[in-house]
């Protein structure tokens, strides 16, 4: 039998039809294409991995195929491994190249694309990969990242032309591998490009008026932050086009001030990404060695009473049971969370971050590893916080409005005990419709003594020798020479908006 020579271009968090590399090149070549898409059982088992994530991608794939319809085209969707499934591709097919994004991904899909790189060169495929956004694969050091990563977001988006891109279908008999179907859930983001541009469109134009203000604010940040982390961290935008998007909302709108602010949060999107890229380790080690013996005692019970929402601190509370419910918190929320996880209740980040990473939607390792340890206190680097969760309730939640939507046993709790249940009488509490310690947990720490025994054992800590002497190394890596950090990022954003260093002022 003579095979056809193809390409392919595998989609992996890269969902979009717009500024696409893989896509652009595959188009340009003479050979029809393969689209395909894997949902790899072993990625899908995986402890990070919710059912939330690959419903997120199953819509986004069926928005894609919508616009790909009008073209004949089709991305097929596998559910089975990928190099098992481009065996039998190779069957009907002379497979020439894989053309795909480079990945910043989780231990099974670094090995899987370890392996990917062995299964190709022995099957003579070239595979073409580009990076992701501002990431850069095989950097030795920051010196020239920020620099780098204006250029990548300054240059113009690739434009994919549809009509003349080449696909070829699947063989009959290949097809009727794809077996995942998502129930739907209201009260998730919706995927998929055409949901993205509508909540870029919506933020740029109209929500980011109260972006600044309440970007730490459980209740009003789910309106006036973005919300577009999950569409960047599936690829339904690029990066590219979303700081593009921004310029352009700055110069129509004038609104520096929100958009400035914004744009910095673009950046360190690639930038804890390009940390874990260089420290993929961060996954499972601390960063810094030195820490690797504190929090030695893993309460499970502990760990159970955050997951489960029962830690008897409202705030706390409420905030899990929104994630769970919604995939999404703000990052000061976030923080909160495992602030309280490994600094009130003392335990390894580890038994956490898996168990968030499998809450979040817009679930992003390059993102969540680093964000976590840098909470946790272990990268030695970054100045320790511990957020205290009464204050964080006080400040951000002041009437209690998140909490008794999340924790509704306490919705007839009048403001002044919602924050610290605890201080009610016995007739205050019958009052209110509860019976602390049985409606409603008791604290499961004493806060102050809490917060106290962190603080000293992390500062303790970081002042060793062992972090120290790691700090150094860290150092190098990962940051810019002393005289380069000194100088603000600069944001490259239309003269008329900019002050006269190109600084953006927010
Ligand atoms: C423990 C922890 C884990 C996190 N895990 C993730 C994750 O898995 N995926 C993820 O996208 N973000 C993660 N974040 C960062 C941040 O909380 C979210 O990006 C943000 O809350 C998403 O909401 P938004 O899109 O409305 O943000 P906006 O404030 O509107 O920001 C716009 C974009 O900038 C980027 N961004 C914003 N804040 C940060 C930040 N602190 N670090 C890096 N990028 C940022 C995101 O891409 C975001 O979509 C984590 C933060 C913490 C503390």
């Amino acid at each position: 039998m003579t095979r056809v020579p193809i390409h392919i271009v595998w989609f992996k968090r890269d969902l979009r039809l717009t500024d696409h590399l893989p896509l652009l090149h595959a188009s340009r070549d003479e050979l029809p294409v393969l689209l395909v898409y894997f949902f790899e059982p072993s990625v899908m088992h995986y402890k990070d991995s919710d059912e939330r994530h690959w419903r997120f991608v199953t819509q986004s794939l069926v928005d894609i195929n919508n616009t790909l319809a009008t073209h004949g085209h089709h991305i097929y969707r596998f559910n089975e491994e990928v190099i098992p499934t481009i065996e039998k591709i190779l069957y009907h097919f002379d497979v020439q190249k894989i053309f795909s994004h480079q990945e910043t991904g989780n231990h099974i899909t670094y090995q899987r694309d370890q392996q990917m790189v062995q299964f190709c060169k022995a099957r003579g495929i070239e595979w073409v990969e580009y990076p992701t956004n501002g990431v850069i694969r095989g950097l030795k050091n920051r010196r020239t990242w920020s620099q780098r990563w204006m250029e990548t977001m300054s240059a113009p988006t690739c434009s994919v032309d549809l009509t003349q891109l080449k696909t070829i279908a699947l063989p009959p008999d290949m097809m009727g591998h794809f077996d995942f179907h998502a129930s739907p859930s209201p009260l998730f983001q919706p995927g998929g490009p055409t949901h993205a541009k509508r909540y870029l469109e919506s933020f740029l134009y109209d929500r980011k008026s109260g972006y600044q203000k309440f970007i730490s604010k459980p209740e009003e940040s789910r309106r006036s932050c973005s919300r577009l982390s999950p569409y960047l961290a599936w690829g339904n935008l690029s990066m590219r086009e979303v700081y593009q998007a921004t310029l352009q909302a700055i110069q129509t709108t004038g609104d520096k001030r929100n958009l400035g602010f914004f744009l910095h949060r673009l950046h360190w999107h690639c930038h804890f990404i390009q940390k874990f890229e260089s420290e993929c380790r961060m996954e499972f080690e601390n960063l810094n060695h030195g820490f690797d013996d504190i929090r030695k005692e893993v309460k499970p019970e502990w760990i159970a009473a955050w997951e489960n929402a029962q830690t008897g601190f409202p705030l706390v509370d409420a905030c899990l049971n929104c994630v769970k419910a919604t995939g999404y918190l703000n990052f000061r929320m976030r923080s909160m969370l495992v602030s309280f996880l490994t600094h009130y209740l003392w335990q390894p980040w580890q038994e956490g971050a898996h168990f968030l990473a499998r809450q979040f939607l817009d679930y992003e390792p390059g993102i969540h590893y680093p964000q976590f340890q840098m909470l946790a206190g272990t990268t030695g680097v970054n100045t320790i916080r511990i957020y205290n969760p009464i204050k964080q309730s006080i400040d951000h939640d002041p009437h209690g409005f998140f909490i008794r939507k999340w924790v509704p046993v306490l919705q007839h709790v009048p403001d002044s005990f919602i924050h610290e249940p605890w201080n009610m009488n016995e007739e205050e509490q019958q009052l209110a419709g509860i019976k602390l310690g049985i409606d409603y947990p008791l604290p499961i720490v004493d806060a102050p003594t809490a917060a106290n025994f962190a603080r000293v054992n992390l500062w303790k800590t970081k002042k060793s020798t062992p972090v120290q002497n790691e700090n150094k190394v860290i150092l190098k890596k990962h940051t810019k020479r002393k005289s380069e950090k000194e100088q603000p990022l600069q944001l490259k954003i239309p003269h008329s908006i900019a002050d006269s260093s190109g600084k953006i002022v927010s």
